[in-house]
């Protein structure tokens, strides 16, 4: 900061003048020119003098349009981030999902010729982010915790809210704070601006900064123009912030509705016209939308089954072909150098006699009255070999996995791209030409009255319905097939998504804010604020009078709170306990088990474990299983019986399966069996510990996760969280030590019962009684059973039964007479998971 001053001197600048700042880069000639494409590089001039001008500054440009990619390094080449600059501070960029955080950072640090330290991103388990970090992509829930904090930003000179138009809880939160952000540091920068303290949380250094007569600059980007709720909303922004619409070429869709919406899964659905139009129609990619993971691993196993890709022989002989096609091609080159007009003349005629050889237009897909096994007999004599290259995109796939959608498919392969609605407006898949769209997305829903969590597919809206067709429109006309009809999309889609926050109970809203330590919740600048009566009744709950049950469930979430020691119940704010709580980027309920986990050298233990729960499931499981889950069931749609008789199908799955499971277990803990009398999985979270045990022990290898069915992505995340833990404890707790070696020794059995007891403390709002117990009123004289299966418990918060999930370990013994779960999942009935 004295360089800065310094450099001013030296300058001779009267103070407040600045001297433009520029960053030379050298871009390799392929990306520059690849650059040079992009609508958004030819509007550099214009965002760049708006953003220096304004504190905000709107940028619309459809999907493609190098939002993502470029704005970043247009600040980066201004001078933003740069040390000597008047804006020395980090150039930051949110974003809803994880995919596009890392993809993005990775990208723009390859065209910017920087390290991935330098260029970097940060999610919520995993970090490149380093003293050296310039550019430094996120998730927005991890610039809300930074927030929480560091309230003013102190890090950042630009901070770049991407993806607006999903309205996101988080977005939308992140832009009210942020317009906060700017008023105080407007206001800081009116007072002795060299008593701002800056907390560096990475080296845990404190220095003095200046310079914040240089206010923060915030982009807000959006693939849509329809930003009104950020510009006309006078709590939000002193002024209308400029909008810049970035004019992008799209090539017509042409857009094919189902005649009918098929009763069938629409993954069979999708299998079907995915197998049409690569059999049928013209060379260019397909990007198919289905709405999670596990749809994706079955369509994309259907796929290659059918579509197997290039064996090493045949690719090595496309590859020979490729190259004499290359040769002809450079000789061909010489003789259009002399004609280029007849070449393009050439080029026309190619593609207008495609469209003669299959009459798009009369493409009829609908097969209601086909008789599938026959058509596929049939179509398989005829089929020509032709390979699909078949490529996964969710949000769980490993990066380079993840990555592998950017790059050419293999010649004389056709690049088909399964993704959930990461692909709508994150990610722009290169090459595609025709959209498959399931129309349905999934949605975390909250029943405000029960508590209960589900999971549930319904139909998107219109506008992301338009936005996945224009996926078909980047290099070239394109088609979008819609699996459903034009009636159900004019009837039953609503116009536009609605804006999260509008869809979550308040209550959640509230609890998620304060959680933030956003205290005042209702004058809080919303884009669309929830209804003030609402808002205020919910804060009003935040009282801890004792909660009868079946009242809001806030009320048990704020006890919770409450009995955990993170808020005073008197005066509604959160304690020194709850600040300690909050340093770890955990749910409280696990920062309290870890601040109570030292007794007994229980804290190795308590750390993996929390790990463990922290990053889910890490078991790979069998799509049939997982698919049938309670809740997350495919159809929104379907009639009960539908679901009973599901329900009785996966619960036999998902018996077989946990005996697998528990053999498994069992024979981990005979390998990682040491001088002490190891651990019996008798609970699904101490089988968690177990499994991360043994795999520390097996050298935390992806052959060990291979040979176990774990999922090594998972379990890599634990292994990393849990070294982050680690060290989060050691400095920040003084006196306490913690073995820095991930190999644990299996507890003893006073340790097990610790930790049992700090498990309890954790889940102290989710503990459920026997139901004969409940009623009889007095432990000990309830009936005696032989397995949990069908003994009804009660949970705390509601009147309904509850029982042991079939994948639970303690389905098959005897049922306890109290259990915690972590969590309640209603199907067609409500049952308790993870005991
Ligand atoms: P926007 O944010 O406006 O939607 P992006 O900046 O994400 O646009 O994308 C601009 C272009 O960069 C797109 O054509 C996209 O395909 C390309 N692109 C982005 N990431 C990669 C990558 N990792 N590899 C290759 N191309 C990429
Ligand atoms: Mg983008």
């Amino acid at each position: 900061s004295a360089l800065l001053r310094a450099n001013r001197v030296g300058d001779g600048l009267v103070d407040g003048e600045r001297k433009p700042f520029y960053v030379t880069v050298k871009r390799k000639p392929g990306i520059q020119q690849a650059r040079m494409q992009l609508p958004v590089c030819a509007e550099e001039q214009t965002i760049m003098e708006a953003i220096n001008n304004n504190a905000v500054v709107i940028i619309c440009g459809e999907t493609g349009s190098g939002k993502t990619t470029q704005v970043p390094q247009f600040l980066y080449e201004a001078g933003y981030s740069h040390p000597d600059s008047d804006n020395p501070g980090l150039i930051g960029i949110t974003q809803p999902r994880r995919v596009a955080a890392v993809s993005m950072s990775k990208r723009v640090a390859m065209e910017l010729g920087l390290t991935e330290h330098e260029v970097s991103y940060q999610i919520r388990y995993d970090a490149t982010v380093s003293p050296k970090t310039r550019v430094k992509f996120m998730t927005d829930g991890v610039l809300l915790r930074e927030l929480a904090q560091d309230f003013l930003l102190t890090k950042y000179s630009a901070i770049v809210i991407d993806e607006a138009h999903e309205r996101s809880l988080n977005t939308d939160i992140l832009i009210g704070v942020v317009s906060r952000v700017l008023r105080l540091r407007a206001e800081l920068s009116k007072e002795d601006q060299e008593k701002v303290k800056v907390n560096d949380d990475d080296n845990g250094d404190t220095f003095w900064l200046i310079g914040w007569e240089v206010p923060l600059r915030v982009i807000i980007m959006s693939a849509t123009l329809r930003v009104s709720d950020f510009t006309l909303n006078k709590t939000l922004f002193d002024k209308p912030p400029p909008v810049l619409k970035v004019d992008a070429r799209q090539y017509p869709v042409s857009v094919h509705f189902n005649k009918r919406t098929p009763d069938i899964d629409h993954v069979t659905e999708a299998f079907k016209k995915i197998r049409k139009i690569h059999t049928r129609l013209p060379a260019g990619g397909i990007l198919v939308f289905l709405t999670g993971q596990n749809e994706i691993s079955v369509l994309c196993k259907k796929l290659r089954k059918k579509f197997p890709p290039l064996s090493p022989k045949a690719s090595a002989r496309q590859r020979a072909v490729e190259k004499e096609k290359e040769a002809l091609e450079e000789k061909k080159e010489v003789v259009t150098a002399k004609n280029a007009e007849v070449e393009a003349e050439d080029l026309e005629l190619g593609e207008g006699e495609i469209d003669k050889n299959v009459d798009l237009e009369d493409f009829d897909f609908d097969e209601d009255t086909e008789d599938e096994e026959g058509f596929t007999d049939e179509e398989e004599e005829q089929e020509p070999d032709a390979p699909l290259h078949v490529l996964p995109l969710y949000s769980l796939l490993p990066t380079a996995a993840q990555l592998r959608v950017f790059d050419d498919p293999p010649p004389g392969t056709r690049l088909c791209v399964v993704a959930t609605n990461v692909a709508e407006t994150s990610l722009t898949i290169p090459g595609v030409k025709y959209v498959v769209d399931c129309g349905k997305v999934k949605e975390r829903r909250y029943d405000s009255t029960t508590g209960v969590q589900s999971f549930e597919i319904g139909w998107t809206s219109k506008a992301s319905a338009d936005q996945r067709a224009g996926r078909a429109g980047r290099t070239g006309p394109g088609h979008c097939y819609r699996l459903f009809s034009s009636a159900v999309f004019d009837n039953e889609f609503e116009q536009f998504s609605t804006p999260e926050i509008n869809r979550m109970p308040i209550e959640g809203v509230v609890l998620s804010m304060k959680s933030m330590n956003i205290d005042t919740v209702t004058n809080f600048p919303f884009p669309t604020p929830p209804e003030r009566e609402h808002m205020a009744k919910a804060e009003r709950h935040f009282r801890f009078d004792l909660c009868p049950p079946s009242t809001s469930p806030l009320c048990h979430i704020t006890q919770l709170l409450a009995y955990l020691g993170a808020i005073d119940s008197d005066t509604k704010r959160v304690t020194e306990l709850g600040r300690t709580m909050a340093m770890f980027p955990l749910s409280p309920r696990f920062s309290k088990m870890l601040l109570i986990g030292q007794q007994h050298d229980c804290l190795p233990y308590v750390i993996a474990i929390v790990s463990a729960l922290s990053v889910g499931d890490p078991f790979i499981k069998d799509y049939h299983l997982d698919d049938a889950r309670p809740g997350d069931s495919d159809d929104g749609g379907s009639d009960n019986e539908d679901v009973a008789r599901r329900e009785v199908k996966e619960i036999r799955r998902e018996e077989v399966a946990e005996k697998e499971r528990r053999k498994l277990a069992r024979r981990m803990y005979y390998k990682v069996q040491t001088k002490h009398a190891g651990l019996d999985p008798t609970s699904d979270i101490l089988k968690l510990l177990n499994v991360v045990g043994a795999y520390e022990f097996a050298g935390a290898t992806e052959k060990f996760c291979e040979d176990n069915f774990l999922r090594p992505k998972a379990m890599d995340e634990i292994h990393k969280l849990r070294g982050q833990l680690t060290n989060l404890i050691t400095t920040n707790l003084p006196g306490v030590d913690v073995l820095v070696d991930p190999r644990m020794c299996p507890p003893t059995p006073i340790q097990l019962r610790a930790l049992r007891q700090i498990l309890a403390a954790g889940f102290i709002d989710s503990v459920a009684l026997r139901a004969d117990l409940a009623s009889a009123g007095a432990a000990g004289k309830g009936r005696k059973f032989k397995s949990t299966r069908g003994v009804p418990y009660r949970v705390m918060w509601s009147d309904e039964d509850a029982y042991i999930h079939p994948g639970s370990v303690l389905y098959h013994d005897s049922p306890p007479e109290m259990v915690v779960y972590q969590e309640v999942f209603k199907a067609s009935r409500v049952w308790l998971k993870g005991e």
